[in-house]
């Protein structure tokens, strides 16, 4: 049942919450996405459905299950596109980029990201403003293009200010610090942390443990080791605090507090973090960060000048690193598959639609499809005419020459009757059955229509059949109705039955001639055309 405007407003900003916000707990919102999603099926509302759905699809890939939404976000897409939400399209093309970032493709990533920058209109909330531009920040700096990542992330932290939301200007500080350190630009990551850091005390604001990580990350790509460690304990203090972590959290933590120690020649320390984030990585099953962990404990045994453990900590990263790549190239495959899956499905329902409304003879539209049309169109209030032809002595070209030579007649027509329909919007040609055919044409003047169906007539006429057969010669005759659009509707049956008499007119009085009720000014000799033959 559909529910008042106000249990929708509410409900969207109730979806905005939940997708707006940058400390995830996984578990516990996709359990309130669910029952968001519940409550938009109660309105009945499509718009809201989706934005539910689509919540749902980035917090499963949040908790790790990529195929998931990489299976769900094409589908909601297509139900978005043609609902009239340029917001709703900004947030699904972000989820989109998100993904192919998770799976390798920097540049289908990029492609995503603009468009979720691009479809920002008024009624995106301002976090999306933000958000969407640090993200394409993201991509950028992904596919290289740090300078121009620069300009979005400036551009996202100004807004994230000037809108009084300065933790979310931390959070796009965080990637921004983090892209500048993985372009190798140390200068520019101290200086980004530098202003993070400033923000923060600022605003009195604790550093939350993942930024902490990124700030003892471009401290130790800078050399600044002591600093690192210090800063690196302060992230497991704030990660002790924080219970709603992802999983692999603190083996990261630990590992970069590593590095951080190896750098200071403080190795005992060091050894003794990288055995803890070894222990987690195994019981959590970590593969990803377990290949890390063994790359830097072959740096550490070589810092230690121990290259005979060296080595085997290398050989152990190494066979650790081609497990990794083997199973990720495996989940890439399986997700492309997924995402690929349902295009494929969608082009061939396309396909299979679109072939059951069209004659396989002629390849033009069917009965079925103008069941489906015409009616709509005789509603719509616009003028439309139709045009029922029907082939001249027929039967005669089947008995004189041959079935075959008869088919080819019939493609031939319906060639001809194409011509108006590249030329006019709207105006489509359909084979009823048989050797009778149909044209309309909406929205078309009386004036127009008339020529139109005297063109396909004299186009008939004056075609070369004696190409098919020596000897061969084709006419059809129409019968042209009119429906003025304003007044009372007409039915189809009506209007077809209209146009029948009229064609039946045109066959008692010579063939080869189109009769119509249309309402022309000044046509001589009115409501006649052409001139019959035999
Ligand atoms: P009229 O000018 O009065 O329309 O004469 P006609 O011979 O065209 O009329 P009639 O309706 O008696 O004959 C239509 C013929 O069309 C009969 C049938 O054999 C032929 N026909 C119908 N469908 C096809 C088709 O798909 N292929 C071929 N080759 N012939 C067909
Ligand atoms: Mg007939
Ligand atoms: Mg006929």
């Amino acid at each position: 049942m559909p529910g008042s405007a106000t249990d929708a407003a509410r409900l969207s900003q109730a979806l905005d919450q939940l997708d707006d916000r940058f400390v995830w707990d996984a578990e516990r919102m996709l359990v309130k996405a669910v029952e968001l999603g519940h409550h938009a099926q109660d309105l009945g509302d499509a718009v809201l459905i989706a934005r539910a759905d689509l919540t749902h699809a980035n917090l499963r890939m949040r908790a790790g299950d990529l195929q998931w939404a990489a299976r769900e976000v094409p589908k909601i897409h297509e139900r978005a596109a043609g609902l009239n939400s340029p917001a709703l399209l900004a947030r699904t093309h972000v989820l989109w980029a998100a993904i192919h970032r998770h799976l390798g493709d920097a540049s289908k990533s990029l492609e995503h990201a603009v468009l979720g920058v691009e479809l920002l209109d008024e009624t995106a909330t301002d976090h999306m403003q933000i958000w969407h531009r640090a993200k394409l920040g993201d991509a950028l700096s992904l596919n290289g293009s740090l300078e121009e990542a620069r300009g979005c992330f400036e551009k996202a932290t100004d807004l994230a200010l000037q809108k009084d939301l300065p933790e979310l200007a931390l959070a796009v500080m965080n990637n921004y610090a983090y892209a500048a350190c993985s372009a190798d630009q140390q200068d520019l990551a101290l200086q980004v942390t530098q202003r993070l850091r400033d923000l923060a005390a600022e605003i009195g604001y604790e550093l939350a443990a993942p930024m902490l990580d990124t700030v003892g990350t471009v401290e130790i790509a800078s050399g600044e080791f002591a600093r690192a460690e210090r800063t690196l304990l302060a992230c497991l203090d704030q990660h002790a605090l924080n219970q709603d972590a992802d999983a692999d959290a603190l083996p990261e933590y630990l590992l970069t507090l590593a590095r951080a120690q190896r750098g200071l020649g403080a190795y005992e320390r060091a050894r003794a973090n990288l055995e803890t984030s070894h222990r987690l990585c195994s019981e959590l099953s970590l593969g990803q960060v377990l290949v890390k962990v063994y790359e830097e404990q072959a740096e550490l045994h070589a810092a230690e000048g121990d290259f005979e453990q060296a080595f085997a900590a290398h050989r152990a990263f190494f066979d650790a690193y081609v497990e990794m790549r083997s199973q990720q190239d495996e989940a890439r495959a399986r997700t492309r598959h997924a995402m690929l899956g349902v295009t494929e499905a969608r082009q061939e329902a396309d396909l299979f639609q679109d072939q059951a409304r069209r004659d396989p003879l002629t390849g033009l539209r069917n009965r079925r499809y103008v069941d489906e049309h015409l009616p709509g169109l005789l509603e719509s209030g616009q003028p439309l005419t139709v045009g029922l032809l029907d082939l001249d002595y027929f039967k005669r070209i089947n008995d004189l020459f041959s079935h075959d030579t008869g088919d080819q007649v019939l493609m031939q027509v319906a060639a001809l009757m194409q011509a108006p329909t590249q030329e006019l919007p709207g105006v489509f040609a359909a084979r009823l059955g048989g050797e009778e055919f149909l044209l309309v044409l909406p929205d078309v003047s009386p004036q127009q229509a008339y020529e139109v169906l005297e063109g396909v007539r004299r186009a008939v006429s004056a075609h070369p059949w004696a190409r098919i057969r020596a000897g061969l010669q084709v006419t059809i005759s129409i019968g042209g109705a009119w429906h003025p659009g304003d007044g009372p509707t007409v039915s189809q049956r009506k209007m077809l039955s209209t146009a029948d008499r009229l064609l039946y007119a045109a066959k008692h009085t010579g063939r080869n001639r189109v009769v119509h009720d249309l309402p022309l000014d000044s046509a001589a000799p009115v409501g006649v055309s052409g001139s019959g033959h035999r």
